[in-house]
């Protein structure tokens, strides 16, 4: 019968193949109980529900859903969740909280459209790939109301405006995820959401203008996303202590300048200039000897010039009058016309070879001619620039000729300069315009949209920075949900049994130790004149195999162990990459052209020259041109962010792509269950169930609900008001802890409190 079954079957093993299973320890009643219901995992990798049937020792029987028996080796087997929780908004409700249950859990929501749920303080956002309706003004007021409880962007937002007020500390909303995830969509939302109740000054219009016009300047079609964000962005949102937006600041970082002289087949450049090509009115046009898109060289080794379902000349229109909205003048807006339509000409000039040394000289072609006009200087001055260079030898300067590839290089190298520095223009234009007012000393909301970590089949410099600024943002996460929710229990004298977490402290040393780290090593290889990718490898070789996270390769390349998982990188075209040269030719043209260049680029392209050498060669208007490399500019802007994360209350959005195709309604297992690793969403939900998430210290506890007490309690300390509130409401003993300053609450505790506290 049932019950002799129950009794020979012994626990379920409390180690599983899975990770996380073996630290649930939830296992051990459930016990392979007959009719309860079990994961079985199929072949393929995906989890399938079965009933069991009956289990004896190691094997179980199992009923799967297509009406199929089969045995199954009890230790293979997952307990999953009542039918009764299917589908529970916060994966903490799970009784049995493994991978499957919450891959489950997050499939059944997914399938009715309901994107969001919450694990524990985070927020998990599954991309739908296509329009769901949870969005809107009737939504938006619902969350404002607080008459919907169903997790959302909206109420994540809504949660950080409250805590901004209450707390008077300024918030954070960290959205990360893959390319594709939905990051930049989900940033929007919020946006939204704090237009909707912060605006009416005016500039919330103005601030949600700044997305169409960095979209198009910042995004481009990618393979996995058709309109991927080519750069990382933080936009802080000021309010005043009324409660309204005064202004916004933005911050981008490491705009991937490679995409403007070259992508790969099947993906797109930067989307203005398709909006450019297809949308320019006549004027412009001639204005500018405007041609179609595929006439363009840049533009046509992708073999790319449409995006399904995106009218390009459309999209010029909106960022034309998005450029008006922030008060981008209509003089200013035709010189950033003319600027790309430069960087599209320069694609097109070309080379012939003019004596036996191979060297070249640019080709008076149509290319050279529209570059030079819209640059501003003549053909001459323009053909010199890209065909030779002004060197010093000793005491001597010299001119020396290029050879083709070095002649493409500084072309290419002036293309993205330019473009590069646009892109940095009308961020500032923007930021002007967004200006807070001195005198306002409210609080802000900032919001960070940034790629997250990324791992290909070939991983260069790009992937190298990001990964870092990953690794960076994870150890914020790990602080902020681990070590200070830790470090707070026993600080205030409650008991709680160490969680074990994993700290990637070790990792950012690998990238950041001094002087042997691999930004130091990478800098250093970058000055010597006879440093190559391949010294740069040996190097890291030579000195990091000590360290458990760094592994050396074959020929150029190396592993780094993140918290997300290995990495390869291969070297080749790190150290150009991060140089990032821009030749004092080029300079020197840009400088003196008579278009807007001058004003437009006087300041960023300083810092874009050649390491400073003596001789007045190396002087452009009185000022030595400094530079910092790529990387080690990037590690300052990172420093700045977390500093400014640090003073911020964070509020951690993830976002999940649930396929590769973006396609709607397919969700895989299996990509989702990494991405879940990757973001550490599965321990958060483990560690915040099993602690006391809430918490808040006697005196506030006693001022927030002591009026709702029926005694009168003025005179007495807080904890003994608090105490006297406790019981009045009747929370359970095993509901709450009281630290020496803090009470510490299970989720869900104060709710009844918040609710009698808002009806009374
Ligand atoms: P990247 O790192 O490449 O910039 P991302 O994470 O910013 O990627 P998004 O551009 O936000 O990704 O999203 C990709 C696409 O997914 C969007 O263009 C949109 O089609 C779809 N999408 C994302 N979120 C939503 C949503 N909430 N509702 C409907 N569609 C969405
Ligand atoms: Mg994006």
């Amino acid at each position: 019968g049932d019950e002799d079954l129950d009794s020979v079957t012994p626990p379920l093993p409390s180690i599983s193949l899975f990770r996380t299973e073996r630290r649930w320890g939830d296992t051990t009643s459930y016990a392979g109980k007959k009719k309860l219901q079990s994961w079985f995992q199929l072949p393929n990798g995906n989890w399938e529900l079965g009933k069991i049937l009956s289990a004896s020792g190691t094997e179980t029987v199992i009923s799967l859903p297509n009406e199929k028996v089969l045995k199954a080796k009890t230790e293979d087997l997952v307990p999953a969740n009542p039918d009764i929780l299917d589908g529970v908004d916060d994966l903490m409700q799970l009784s049995y909280l493994n991978e499957p249950s919450v891959l489950y859990n997050l499939q059944y929501r997914y399938n009715q459209d309901m994107i969001y749920t919450k694990a524990g303080p985070v927020l998990v956002a599954i991309n739908p790939f296509k329009k769901v309706s949870l969005y809107g003004n009737e939504y938006i007021e619902a969350y404002k109301r607080k008459a919907v409880e169903s997790p959302h962007v909206y109420a994540i937002t809504d949660t950080a405006i409250r805590e901004m007020v209450r707390d008077e500390v300024n918030q954070s909303i960290i959205i990360s995820g893959e390319s594709g995830a939905g990051k930049t969509e989900t940033a929007k939302i919020a946006m939204q959401y704090l237009a909707a109740l912060g605006g009416g000054s005016g500039i919330e219009h103005e601030i949600l203008k700044t997305n169409p016009i960095l979209e198009a300047f910042g995004n481009a079609k990618t393979l996995r996303n058709d309109n991927s964000s080519r750069f990382g962005k933080l936009i802080e949102i000021h309010f005043s202590e009324t409660g309204k937006i005064s202004g916004a600041n933005i911050q981008t970082f490491l705009l991937e300048k490679s995409r403007v002289v070259q992508c790969t087949e099947g993906e797109r450049s930067y989307h203005i200039f398709y909006q450019l090509c297809a949308g320019a009115p006549p004027a412009l046009r001639d204005m500018l000897n405007l041609k179609s898109a595929d006439e363009y060289k840049y533009l046509q080794q992708s073999n790319c010039y449409s995006i399904t379902g995106v009218n390009d000349a459309e999209e010029f229109r909106v960022v034309k009058e998005a450029l008006d909205v922030v008060h981008i003048n209509e003089e200013d807006q035709e010189s950033v016309f003319a600027m790309l339509a430069a960087v599209l000409w320069l694609g097109n000039i070309s080379f012939t070879v003019i004596d036996n040394e191979n060297h070249v000289e640019a080709m008076a072609d149509e290319g050279l001619f529209n570059a030079a006009k819209l640059v501003g200087c003549s053909l001459e001055e323009l053909q010199l620039a890209l065909s030779t260079r002004k060197m010093r030898v000793g005491n001597d300067n010299i001119v020396q000729k290029l050879t083709l590839s070095q002649a493409v290089d500084t072309r290419d190298a002036l293309a993205k300069s330019i473009y590069a520095c646009l892109f940095e223009w009308l961020v500032e234009q923007i930021n002007k315009s967004l200006a807070v007012g001195k005198r306002c000393t409210g609080r802000s909301i900032s919001i960070l949209d940034i790629y997250g970590f990324e791992s290909f089949d070939r991983n260069s410099f790009e992937q190298f920075c990001i990964n870092y600024a990953n690794e960076r943002l994870q150890q914020h996460f790990n602080r902020h949900l681990f070590k200070l929710e830790q470090e707070e229990y026993i600080q205030d004298g409650i008991d709680w049994t160490k969680v074990e977490f994993e700290d990637n402290q070790h990792c950012l040393s690998l990238f950041e130790k001094r002087p042997l780290g691999l930004l130091s090593l990478l800098d250093e290889e970058s000055t010597f004149p006879n440093g190559s990718d391949l010294t740069f490898a040996n190097k890291l070789k030579q000195h990091l195999s000590s360290n458990s996270c760094f592994r050396g390769e074959r020929d150029k390349a190396f592993t780094v162990s993140h918290y997300a998982g290995e990495v390869t990188y291969n070297t080749t075209g790190f150290l150009e990459k991060n140089r990032d040269l821009l030749h004092l030719d080029s300079i020197q043209l840009l400088s003196s052209c008579s278009c807007h260049l001058p004003q437009i680029f006087a300041s960023n392209m300083l810092n874009q020259s050649e390491k400073p050498l003596v001789g007045p060669l190396y002087k452009l208007g009185g000022v030595d041109s400094q530079k910092l490399s790529v990387a080690t500019k990037f590690k300052g802007q990172l420093f700045l962010l977390m500093k400014r994360l640090e003073n911020t209350t964070p509020h951690f959005i993830r976002c999940i792509k649930p396929n590769n195709i973006q396609s709607p309604g397919l969700y895989e297992q299996g990509l989702v269950l990494q991405q879940l690793r990757c973001c550490g969403v599965l321990e958060v939900v483990r560690i915040s169930r099993s602690g006391f998430p809430t918490r808040m210290s006697h005196q506030k506890f006693a001022r927030r609900y002591g009026f709702l007490l029926l005694e009168n309690v003025a005179s007495q300390d807080p904890l003994s008001v608090s105490v006297a509130i406790l019981n009045q409401f009747n929370i359970l003993p095993e509901m709450y802890q009281v630290g020496y300053t803090k009470l510490f609450f299970r989720t869900g505790q104060i709710g009844v409190l918040e609710d009698t506290r808002n009806r009374t």
